[in-house]
């Protein structure tokens, strides 16, 4: 993982995306894209640090009217002491926990550190074409397409269109598109509002990309084009 590129991370998940993955909302797909970006960004580090305290006394104020709407007689603040008890008198667990180590894996010769959020992932089966290699991961959420994506050095993909959205996270090398140059770290989420793009990468590069539709193919239609987006989304 290049460390050195982490302070020129220029595209973060948006605020609410931030808040709907602490509220524990997203599904899993784009939850490991936010956990991952977060991981790689100082700034995204510490407005996560400041928004979840907000997040979590919100709805402990939400949850507590409701249950007084629920269970006039109960005392809130007597099972809230409770809970706190409990909270400290299992502090022992907090103590043995362990932190997952970061998962090394390899492709095309290559060795890439991925973040903590993807330790689980380590069975990775890579599908080849050409410079372009991807390993699905293991989601069940209906037409969402969750994958690693390796770009060789000097690799293109060619111009295309969304009909849903496309998120792509870099984790390890750079590429860049009509709209800018990235690096370990972008966060760039694209809807079927944007143009055409066509990312290419001179020293190659490693991406989490989570898709909803199949990608459109603008420039021509041919048995190439359509197979690298079969194996793109
Ligand atoms: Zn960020």
């Amino acid at each position: 993982m290049p460390t050195n590129n982490i302070s020129f991370i220029k595209h973060h998940p948006s605020k609410q995306l931030l808040e709907q993955h602490i509220e524990g909302k997203l599904p899993l797909s784009m939850a490991l894209a936010v956990a991952a970006h977060i991981e790689l960004c100082p700034h995204c580090q510490q407005l996560e640090a400041q928004l979840t305290p907000q997040i979590a006394n919100a709805s402990w104020a939400q949850s507590k009217v409701a249950q007084r709407d629920l269970e006039q007689d109960i005392n809130v603040d007597a099972c809230f002491s409770a809970m706190l008890s409990d909270i400290t008198e299992s502090s022992d667990d907090n103590t043995s926990y362990h932190e997952s180590e970061p998962l090394a894996i390899e492709c095309k010769g290559m060795t890439y550190t991925l973040p903590r959020a993807f330790t689980k992932f380590h069975q990775l089966n890579w599908r080849n074409l050409g410079k372009i290699s991807r390993a699905r991961l293991p989601f069940e959420e209906a037409e969402v397409r969750s994958s690693l994506l390796h770009i060789g050095k000097g690799g293109t993909i060619p111009t295309h269109t969304h009909k849903g959205y496309e998120l792509t996270l870099l984790l390890a090398g750079d590429f860049e598109d009509e709209n800018g140059h990235y690096v370990a770290g972008d966060f760039i989420l694209l809807d079927e509002s944007h143009s055409g793009h066509s990312p290419k990468t001179s020293e190659g590069c490693l991406c989490y990309t989570v898709s909803n539709a199949p990608l459109h193919f603008t420039q021509g239609v041919s048995q190439l084009f359509n197979s690298i987006g079969k194996v793109i989304y």
